[in-house]
């Protein structure tokens, strides 16, 4: 059992108008065994928030605990949580094995036959044991970030803590990794809060994900909820790769006008938008449908502007055909058999069951997309 809460958890560095609030009154419940995904763009907190949790940090205000016990008064090595570095931090002139057995020298009174045993039964787990007599210069990266997550294995720490660990790694090695870590942290079913600025990695991995900007918590979320209802405008631009389109909107009685297009709303979605009047239309570029003679209701004349072939898809920029050359650009994703060219025209259609809302003036999300078509989806995967 290692549950994990931040409550109102703020750090403030420096006063007045140098200071800077890095993080700010943040909330948040780790649940025993979970692996929260701390994401957000850079700057936004999520070191700070991880070094206030491992004790690299002091709390400005609030506090936290671990197992309702109050850890933020504790010294880092008095808190049972061990923590994993981007540049991973291993002693250039030890071995992997002195490496790994180091931090139990240090911190335990374990006979040193023990401290070996444990220190091999990670290097197994780890897949390294041919490495233990190795130095870090003779090691990979991905070796390398092996190493320094045995060696917080093996203190069996009640939470681990991750800071963009695979930061350094190239695209291919990145995803093995992240498999591999995923399966790891199943295995030992220790508490993990990971931090990255890499929306695939948060989607991927976790349990939940937590979003921050600005140092404020904006959604605690499984992968599916943050993706799709986000709590608001940043929280939808920030997960989802290419990002969800936005349109600036004025509300007219039933319709949305936007600056190239009119958008008329059902009833039931009028319900939810209430009052507003500046109204942030979103689309995800997947459920935007390019073709030519669409069906239906809110369908758009486009012109084709740019493909970028995925392979299994495409990724295509397209604008309204109102638009100068020079306008902002809508994305949409389509099947990669599918030829399209550059200045081709097409029907867009942004279909309303798939469209999110957001205030205009706070950037709440207002209505989001109906999700009874991702229900069965899942229901299929799970059966
Ligand atoms: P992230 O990990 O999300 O990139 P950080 O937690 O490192 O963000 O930083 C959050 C904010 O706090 C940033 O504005 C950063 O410049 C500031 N900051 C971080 N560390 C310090 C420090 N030691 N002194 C002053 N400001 C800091």
């Amino acid at each position: 059992m290692a549950n994990l809460s931040l409550e109102a958890a703020t750090k403030q560095y420096g006063d007045g108008d140098e200071g800077v609030l890095a993080v700010d009154e943040l909330d948040l419940d780790i649940e025993s065994g979970e692996f929260l995904v701390l994401v957000g763009p850079s700057g936004c907190g999520k070191s700070t928030t991880l070094r206030m949790v491992a004790g690299l940090e002091t709390l400005s205000d609030g506090q936290i605990t671990l197992d309702e016990e109050v850890i933020n008064t504790r010294t880092p090595q008095e808190r049972d949580i061990a923590m994993v570095f981007q540049s991973y931090a291993l002693y250039p002139h030890m071995t992997v094995r002195e490496n790994m057995s180091f931090g139990l020298e240090e911190s335990t009174d374990l006979p040193d036959d023990e401290i070996e045993e444990l220190v091999e039964d990670a290097a197994e787990t780890l897949g390294i044991t041919p490495l233990l007599d190795r130095k870090p210069g003779d090691l990979s990266g991905g070796q390398q970030q092996r190493v320094a997550l045995g060696r917080a294995i093996v203190r069996d720490p009640k939470v681990f803590l991750l800071d963009e660990p695979l930061a350094n790694l190239d695209a291919k090695l990145r995803a093995e990794m992240r498999t591999e870590l995923q399966q790891l942290q199943d295995e030992l079913d220790t508490t993990t809060i990971y931090v990255t600025h890499d929306q695939t990695e948060a989607m991927t991995m976790s349990d939940r994900i937590a979003v921050l900007d600005g140092g404020e918590l904006q959604q605690v979320g499984t992968p599916m909820e943050c993706y799709h209802e986000p709590a608001n405008q940043f929280v939808a631009g920030f997960i989802g790769e290419p990002s969800m389109n936005f349109f600036s909107t004025t509300r007219e009685g039933d319709t949305l006008v936007g600056e190239h297009f009119e958008y008329d709303l059902s009833e039931e979605t009028l319900a939810d938008i209430g009052d507003a009047e500046d109204v942030v239309l979103g689309i995800r570029p997947e459920n935007v449908e390019v073709g030519d003679g669409l069906p239906g209701e809110h369908v758009f004349d486009g012109v084709v502007d740019v493909v970028q072939p995925q392979g299994y898809e495409n990724t295509v920029h397209l604008r309204f055909a109102s638009q100068d050359e020079d306008a902002d650009t809508l994305t949409a994703t389509i099947d990669g058999m599918r030829a399209l060219q550059w200045g081709e025209e097409v029907d867009i259609r942004i279909p309303e069951d798939a469209i999110h809302l957001f205030d205009g003036v706070t950037g709440e999300a207002l209505h989001n997309r109906v999700l009874e078509t991702v229900e069965k989806v899942e229901q299929i995967g799970t059966a």
